[in-house]
């Protein structure tokens, strides 16, 4: 795809995930809604199964959630419990047998959600295939929901118990059977899970964003390792995976989760307005307004504007309803600059020394092109402040960030991107400052696309990303 066409210029390769138990509701409903909250984790593809009297259906397509259900598609999916996913993949090609959830039935019936990556997937596979196993998909999910539903253990809690230990990656995840809905995380607890209450019945989701919107009620996050069943008997609890070091990912907190998820305990929004305070701490310049990269820089913005008392407004403005597309625009179009998703406002900028704040830069593209719009609205100097320190390594735990050679911090130091941007000055948070804005600490979080201190033993170098695309699997 033309990069100057892949608009979102951010990490990418997240999914949502989300299951409840809850005999008395509509369950395709709630997922469908809780689903709907989760969209920005993942555009590609959504599905809903859900388990009626033991029988399990699954709707799953390419789309947005509001693409691919309708009511009479919801109306099918009856049932106690219900699992749905969102899910967003660069890789094309068999996009369609890899959305989820995943659905199989060897010697019992499963229907599985999962965010995250398995870092040993190309063994398992192997493995599995050894034993006559077939895959449908080329998904890393469809390993574990093999190793699930061939697992001879009688309860999918104890099959889980000895599967998950055998997993290495990230994985926060949603099974579901014809009795119970069980969500598992990896022992790092690398991506987000969390527990909601729904009346007396229980549900579980990658963001608490999805309870608010079905009337739930934030509990507790599911922890590193932790196995949490919802069924009959209300939950039940369990330590399948020792963790030897918790390493959440530090980026959903800067930059994948919704504004008003909270996570470990703070509310998203506030969190990314500290970081902009921190950031005006660290890297104060003379300005006259401060103008955010919409929609992801608004809320350091405004922590900056706060903290330096330099006026804030809207310089830029967004299409709210651009996707990505593959259509060229042709010579004529880029001639002109392709202005599809941000247009500035030659009223607020022009004559001004603008502060621009934004959360991450990855490649760069974004953020040249708004440079060169807003210099051509008339700014006088234009003053890069990113909420997050350079990107400079690549994620092996289920984001896509494009390869190392393609980030524009890789290999250059920050006045050489300042000049790669073309910008009078650029300045990123650090990350200590990061950690003060979530008010944690490196020992519990995974770092390494800024650091490149990766957490778990085993990184992508002893099972490389080749190994995996070799045997067609892909990350969800
Ligand atoms: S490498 Fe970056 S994006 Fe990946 S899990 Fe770690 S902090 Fe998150």
């Amino acid at each position: 795809m033309n990069p100057q066409l892949d608009l979102r210029d951010g990490p990418r390769d997240e999914c949502g995930v989300f299951g409840v138990f809850a005999p008395e509701s509509d369950v395709a409903r709630l997922a469908y809604f809780a689903l709907y909250a989760l969209q920005h984790r993942g555009q590609e593809s959504a599905g809903i199964a859900a388990s009626d009297e033991g029988h399990i259906m699954t709707v799953r397509d390419l789309g947005l959630v509001s693409q691919v259900f309708d009511e009479e598609k919801l109306r099918a999916l009856r049932g106690q419990m219900a699992v749905g996913h969102v899910r967003y993949s660069t890789t094309g090609s068999s996009a369609w047998e890899n959305a989820q959830p995943v659905w199989r039935s060897d010697r019992r019936q499963v229907a599985l959600a999962h965010n995250g990556n398995l870092i040993n997937a190309v063994e398992l596979h192997s493995e599995l295939t050894d034993q006559g196993v077939q895959f449908r998909g080329t998904s890393d999910s469809e390993i574990i929901a093999a190793l699930l539903s061939t697992h001879p253990a009688e309860r999918i809690e104890d099959a889980l118990a000895e599967v998950a230990p055998r997993l290495q990656g990230a994985f926060s995840t949603v099974v579901m059977t014809k009795d119970s809905v069980v969500a598992f995380r990896d022992g790092a607890g690398l991506r987000p899970l969390s527990l909601g209450m729904l009346g007396d019945r229980y549900c579980v989701a990658s963001e608490s964003c999805a309870f608010d919107i079905i009337g739930a009620e934030l509990l507790r996050e599911v922890q590193p390792g932790e196995m949490v069943s919802l069924g009959e008997g209300g939950i039940e609890t369990r330590q399948i995976v020792e963790s030897q070091r918790k390493a959440f990912c530090v980026f959903e907190h800067i930059y994948f989760a919704r504004p008003d998820s909270i996570l470990e305990g703070n509310r998203t929004q506030v969190s990314r307005r500290k970081m902009g305070e921190i950031l005006w701490r660290e890297a104060p310049v003379e300005a006259d307004v401060v103008i955010a990269v919409p929609d992801s820089g608004n809320a350091a913005a405004a922590g900056y504007s706060k903290a330096s008392g330099i006026a804030r407004d809207d310089g830029l403005i967004k299409n709210r309803y651009v996707a990505r597309t593959f259509i060229q625009p042709g010579q004529e179009l880029r001639k002109h600059g392709l202005r599809m998703k941000f247009n500035p406002l030659r009223e607020v900028v022009a004559g001004k020394r603008l502060v621009v704040v934004d959360d991450s830069i990855v490649r760069g593209n974004t953020t040249r092109q708004i440079v060169q719009m807003l210099r051509g609205a008339g700014a006088t100097e234009i003053h890069m402040r990113i909420s997050a320190p350079p990107i400079r390594h690549a994620c092996h735990y289920g984001v896509d960030m494009s390869t190392t050679q393609e980030m524009v911090a890789h290999g250059r130091t920050v006045d050489e991107i300042a000049e790669e941007l073309d910008c009078d000055s650029l300045a990123y948070l650090s990350l200590d400052g990061v950690y003060e804005a979530i008010r944690s600490t490196r020992e519990t979080h995974c770092d390494a696309c800024f650091s490149g201190d990766y957490p778990l033993e085993r990184t992508d170098g002893a099972n490389g990303k080749f190994a995996l695309e070799e045997l067609a699997v892909v990350r969800t």
